[in-house]
């Protein structure tokens, strides 16, 4: 099985776990499940304020933001993860 490093995190696994990162990153570079949160809520940033921000203190706003449900989505996957392995022990 082909394997691949994460662009972001630097985990290796299979390829066929990885995931497209753009618009964060070059899609020839792959990124694991849990990384690729990231990706999304860069992606729902640029569908809903399309990179506009009025100022300086406005991007950085904005970016926290993105920063903060790209969070959340890690820590829910994370946690439903740890649910899981729970379950099978
Ligand atoms: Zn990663």
């Amino acid at each position: 099985m082909e394997k691949y490093k994460c662009a972001i995190c630097n985990k290796e696994d299979k390829l066929n776990r990885s995931n497209n990162p753009e618009p964060l990153l070059e899609y020839h570079e792959r990124v694991c499940i849990v990384c690729n949160h990231y990706v999304t809520a860069t992606r729902i940033y640029q569908i809903t304020k399309a990179g506009n921000s009025a100022s300086k203190a406005q991007f950085a706003n904005d970016l926290v933001n993105v920063i903060r449900l790209a969070y959340s989505l890690r820590e829910a996957h994370l946690a439903s993860m740890a649910l899981f392995q729970e379950e099978e022990e």
